[in-house]
């Protein structure tokens, strides 16, 4: 078992934080096998709020995993702490956003999908699309435009 940390760093203008939005918020992450070494091309994708059962065992895990190439199960949980939201104090520095138990696979790389994002105002952004790494919109109250770019992420050990 080994525990992996996702950190996120951005660029935010006028934005004081962000955040995935809630438990049932979709991560999309990449996996390599530990057993076999192979990365899974496509993205995995799990969510806090849904759990899988693992094969012949009473256990179960956010994600259950089958290698496509040695066949080999793995799994991965959250671990039960909430994902930290990206606060403007990080701005252009690595920040960890959450943490990961792993059972015969790690992560890779991560797929940034729709964020949570709160403006100086207090104006909250719930559609924050992170796709293109750049997100662009304008604060009525406080007649600003709110960005955020240069979005990367990183797996480390925990
Ligand atoms: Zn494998």
């Amino acid at each position: 078992m080994v525990f992996l940390k996702l950190e996120i760093k951005a660029e935010l203008e006028n934005v004081t934080d962000l955040a995935p939005a809630g438990d049932d918020f979709e991560y999309s992450f990449k996996v390599v096998c530990n057993s076999c070494h192979e990365e899974h091309k496509k993205f995995v994708t799990m969510k806090r709020s849904e759990t899988r059962n693992i094969s012949n065992s009473r256990g179960s895990a956010h994600l259950v995993w089958r290698c496509g190439n040695c066949k080999k199960e793995s799994s991965a949980s959250f671990v039960a702490e909430p994902s930290k939201p990206y606060s403007a104090e990080s701005n252009g520095q690595f920040a960890t956003l959450l943490k990961m138990e792993c059972r015969g696979l790690e992560f890779t790389d991560f797929a940034p999908g729709d964020g949570h994002a709160r403006e100086k105002t207090g104006t909250s952004f719930s559609d924050v699309e992170l796709e293109d790494d750049d997100w662009v919109d304008y604060d009525e109250k406080a007649k600003v435009d709110v960005r955020i770019s240069d979005i990367e992420s990183r797996w480390t050990r925990a």
